[in-house]
């Protein structure tokens, strides 16, 4: 069987291609599997579904938007958008992750789960830990070091409390133990 890191270069060499296959295609809604080809093979993913994982993934559509902000899963009827923006000119790894993180989120929506409650602040809310647990702990197979883990949890709409709060509950320090500073950068990220 081939290894993970197989697919993750297939997929990555995939979304490196990406972004000149959508000029084609306009503001569309497609198939998951045509343009995430083999996602329904990572681990990570059969992790998320199980044995459903290529029948899930064959039915999910995704909408590739020109204005949606970065990528979520819409709580209507449990499509994916992504922003052609993000798609284009975000960072590669984090947009992979995020695609883990929100095919979390395709499975709660199919278990009936509120999504977006409101009851919770965002970084609080079971469903999004959950969610950020599989792009963690996908993280950390991929290598990922902790530092490069707590710039991918830095997003751009969390404040530095709140970005402490998500990363103990997610098991990653929210500081390096040698006390050392880290930069700062934001990232955008999933909703
Ligand atoms: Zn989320």
């Amino acid at each position: 069987m081939p290894s993970i890191e197989y697919y993750i270069f297939r997929i990555l060499r995939l979304l490196r291609k990406l972004p000149i296959n959508l000029l084609s295609f306009g503001s569309t809604t497609s198939c998951f599997l045509e343009f995430f080809k083999d996602f329904d093979k990572v681990p990570a993913v059969q992790g998320i579904f199980g044995e459903k994982a290529t029948e899930i993934l064959s039915q999910l559509r995704v909408e590739f938007s020109w204005v949606s902000g970065y990528m979520y899963v819409d709580g209507s009827d449990g499509h994916l958008v992504i922003s052609k923006g993000y798609l284009n000119n975000g960072n590669k790894t984090d947009i992979y992750l995020d695609l883990i993180h929100e095919l979390c989120h395709v499975k709660q929506f199919m278990e009936g789960k509120e999504l977006f409650d409101p009851q919770y602040d965002y970084v609080e809310r079971p469903t999004e830990i959950e969610a950020y647990r599989y792009a963690v702990e996908e993280a950390r197979r991929l290598g990922l070091s902790e530092e490069r883990i707590r710039r991918y949890l830095r997003t751009e709409w969390m404040n530095e409390h709140d970005f402490c709060r998500l990363a103990k509950s997610v098991n990653v320090a929210p500081t390096s133990p040698h006390g050392k500073l880290e930069a700062s950068a934001v990232r955008k990220g999933p909703k």
